[in-house]
């Protein structure tokens, strides 16, 4: 299946991964929002809101609630904001919950300065 984030979640393209499980992985978005925009997934491939199984849902929650707190520990910001498009407002057609951390005063990192701080 030509799915980017099946393709991460096998190894076959690199990604900056914060956390993993036998049914989640947790990487940074390559193009983020701010710093320490990122993605939690399924590893099982699943297009969306709608076909998400409870089960699944349920252990993305529990993971996305240990991220936002290891989040505010680390980068302290003033919110964290959940997106999760749909349809033509989704981009990758793999599930994804974005967890976008929110700051009053913004200067932005690279990808690779917010990865060496959060796997500290
Ligand atoms: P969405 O519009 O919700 O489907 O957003 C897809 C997100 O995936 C965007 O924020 C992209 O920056 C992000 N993205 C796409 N390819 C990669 C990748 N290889 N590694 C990390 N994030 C990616
Ligand atoms: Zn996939």
């Amino acid at each position: 299946m030509d799915c980017i984030f099946c393709k991460i979640i096998n190894g076959d393209i690199p990604s900056y991964t914060l956390y993993e499980d036998d049914d989640v992985k947790v990487f940074l978005d390559i193009n983020p929002s701010s710093n320490g925009h990122m993605l939690i997934i399924p590893k099982n491939h699943t297009l969306d809101f709608d076909s998400i199984d409870r089960k699944t849902l349920n252990k993305i929650m529990d993971v996305a609630s240990i991220m936002k707190k290891m989040v505010e520990d680390k980068l302290n910001p003033q919110g964290i904001t959940f997106v999760q498009n749909n349809g033509s407002a989704q981009e990758v057609k793999h599930y994804h919950l974005h967890l976008i951390p929110v700051y009053e005063n913004k200067k932005q990192k690279t990808v690779e300065e917010v990865f060496e701080i959060l796997k500290k």
